[in-house]
């Protein structure tokens, strides 16, 4: 989380925590009126607090989406180390750079004679 996040959510919290001790002590002392108003304060609190997770929420996801990402590179790439790929034209050795990871299986573009060799996703057992 970046600083002006940080501040930002820390001071969200403190003024809502203030709002909702403030709305409280008008409901508890107060007459009509101050009830009322008492409950609006507590109002804009829990929303200040809202907003306060919506960031702390929004900051904590980017992380997850690259690691995610991450995850899928590196099961495709380990899956090609355990199969050797070679081209289905002249036969020779692929590896990893010329290998896309397409749905269902893999790409292939062969470095040598340029033919694309298309290997499907064995099923697992
Ligand atoms: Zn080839």
């Amino acid at each position: 989380m970046g600083m002006m996040g940080k501040v930002a959510v820390g001071l969200l919290v403190i003024g809502g925590l203030f709002l909702l001790m403030l709305g409280a002590i008008f409901m508890i002392a107060g007459a009509m009126d101050t009830i009322i108003m008492g409950a609006v304060l507590a109002l804009i609190g829990f929303a200040l607090f809202g907003i306060a997770y919506m960031i702390i929420r929004k900051e904590a996801q980017t992380p997850t989406i690259v690691r995610q990402s991450y995850n899928v590179t590196m099961g495709g790439s380990g899956e090609f180390r355990e199969r050797k790929l070679s081209c289905k034209s002249c036969g020779a050795a692929l590896d990893g750079r010329s290998v896309t990871l397409i749905s269902g299986g893999l790409s292939a573009v062969c470095p040598y004679c340029g033919q694309t060799s298309v290997f499907e996703e064995e099923p697992k057992w």
